[in-house]
């Protein structure tokens, strides 16, 4: 028997790496097994998130932004740029430089806050017993007084669209395209469909977007996702709604799509295509049979409020558990279990986890949509302001979008937030803020922001609850 830990982590993504350094910090003795393989040939921590994820797909939507505001907007701010090219394996190159440093980073990390590493596939066989099985097939076998499960997820498949080596590709692969592709397809029109279909439309692909729903972006509140859509549409994004695909073929160096819209079976050619249409968790194999850890049909670990298993000692946190599949969210989880195994009362606010899509302009809400509220019952009112009205939007050449902000009609505290704008990702902290602290939208309005930004925004969206929003027309009628 190897060695006996307080706390054993299963997984170094987001989830797992944070708790293992969370737990850590409290003076529990922690170890963190991770088996990822990097571009390296040597294990790599920072999950999904790191090495295919959150920030390789932000670098190539940097980078491809930068490329079109150098191509085709330097020129009305006077700036004389030339003939600009993208260079796309310098831009690829780039980004695999920042995923070694970051993932590099997270074993510094350990390292300083003495969380020891495992390398290896990990499998939970006792409630207080992990068996890792190293990169040579080695197996040991180490105790812990608590384990926490946080094995994140993979990209769905779908039986339509089988895989190949480089011209049907998930999002993994669509972050390796080495030039690109005239024709670009991308099936789903979700979170990481949306990023993807823009680096490369960015770029020069022509690209089609089929999403098998009959809305767009549902879970955003309807006056955003309407003029998200319009937005993309002029960029050139080509979404197609109530796109169902049902199959596909490889033809030489063309993929052929077949999808069902209202019309009936259509064909589609594309030279690739990003299959993106959602994520499942990875638990198969992680937790022995007749434990006693319930795993739902789909492979989600069953887990309460407070991310304890059905086995006591056992938590499970991350994209293997129900809820956004978001880092933050997974991180939050990780602390929370870390902190209560110390002996702390710890709890997460589901209700304020924050989303964003890396489009330009980005997309960002917490809490509900007006939508949501009336579905539920609850009477609101709800202020708006769009960034054609924003000094600091025009001098940023960033007039698109609007800030939306929803309070319930009785005690004006803020239900949701939702924008579409430049910078959306970083002024939806606000709206988060507002949710954890019970504001009212009246506590908005009264805040000072600091002027000229693009938050100030949301301050006339506030204001705008009341009908009080100084640079726009918006008086309601009393
Ligand atoms: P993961 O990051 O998936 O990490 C799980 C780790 O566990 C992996 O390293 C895996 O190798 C390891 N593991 C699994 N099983 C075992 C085992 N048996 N033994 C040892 N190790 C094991 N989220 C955001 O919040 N913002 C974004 O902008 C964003 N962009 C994204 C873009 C893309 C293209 C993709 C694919 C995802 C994006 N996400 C984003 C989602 C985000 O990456 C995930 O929500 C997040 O990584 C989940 O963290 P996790 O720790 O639960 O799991
Ligand atoms: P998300 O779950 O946010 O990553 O989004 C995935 C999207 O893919 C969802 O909006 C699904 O409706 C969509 N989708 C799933 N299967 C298909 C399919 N066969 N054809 C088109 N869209 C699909």
């Amino acid at each position: 028997m190897a060695d006996k830990f307080d706390v054993i982590v299963i997984g170094a993504g987001p989830g797992g790496y944070v708790a293992a350094i969370r737990a850590a910090q409290m003076g529990l003795k922690t170890a963190c097994v991770e088996k990822w393989i990097g571009k390296d040939g040597k294990v790599a921590h920072g999950g999904t998130c790191l090495n295919v994820g959150c920030i390789p797909s932000k670098a190539l939507l940097e980078a491809s932004h930068k490329f079109v505001e150098a191509k085709h907007d330097f020129d009305d701010m006077g700036i004389q740029a030339g003939d600009v090219q993208m260079d796309v394996k310098k831009m690829i190159a780039r980004k695999d430089k920042i995923v070694k440093n970051l993932t590099g980073g997270i074993a510094g990390l350990f390292k300083a806050n003495g969380v020891t590493a495992i390398e290896g596939t990990a499998k939970v066989t006792a409630k207080d017993k992990v068996e890792v099985t190293d990169l040579d097939g080695k197996a040991s076998t180490y105790e812990a007084s608590n384990i926490v499960i946080a094995a994140g997820s993979v990209p769905v498949e779908i039986p339509p669209t089988p895989l190949t080596d480089d011209l049907i590709v998930d999002s993994t692969g669509a972050l390796e395209f080495q030039e690109t592709p005239k024709r670009l397809g991308v099936i789903g029109a979700g979170v990481i469909g949306l990023e993807l279909g823009s680096v490369w439309n960015r770029l020069g692909s022509e690209v089609t977007v089929l999403e098998a729903l009959d809305s767009f972006l549902p879970m955003v509140d309807t006056a955003i996702a309407k003029e998200t859509q319009k937005l993309l549409k002029k960029q050139g994004l080509d979404i197609k709604l109530n796109a169902r695909v049902t199959g596909s073929e490889v033809k030489g160096k063309e993929v052929v799509v077949k999808y069902e819209d209202s019309e009936g079976e259509k064909e589609i050619t594309f030279d690739k295509l990003i299959v993106c249409v959602g994520r499942r968790p990875y638990t198969k194999g992680v937790v022995a049979d007749g434990l006693g850890i319930e795993l739902d049909q789909r492979g989600f670990i069953h887990v309460d409020d407070q991310c304890r298993t059905s086995v006591p000692g056992v938590y499970a946190i991350g994209d293997c558990v129900r809820g956004p599949m978001l880092a933050h969210k997974a991180s939050e989880e990780g602390m929370m279990v870390a902190d209560i195994i110390a002996g702390h009362k710890a709890q997460m606010n589901y209700d304020a986890i924050p989303s964003v899509i890396y489009t330009f302009p980005e997309v960002a809400w917490v809490g509900m949509t007006e939508q949501d509220a009336k579905a539920a019952g609850i009477k609101v009112k709800t202020g708006s302001f769009p960034f054609a009205a924003s000094g600091r939007a025009m001098a940023n050449n960033a007039t698109e979008g609007q800030a939306k902000v929803i309070a319930d009609a009785e005690t004006d505290r803020v239900l949701g937030m939702h924008i579409v704008g430049q910078h959306a990702g970083e002024m939806i902290a606000q709206g988060v803020i507002a949710l954890e602290f019970g504001s009212s939208a009246e506590d908005l309005a009264l805040t000072c922001y600091a002027h000229p930004t693009m938050s100030e925004a949301v301050h006339e969206a506030a204001l705008a609850v009341e009908g009080h929003a100084i640079h726009m027309a918006n008086r309601k009628k009393r």
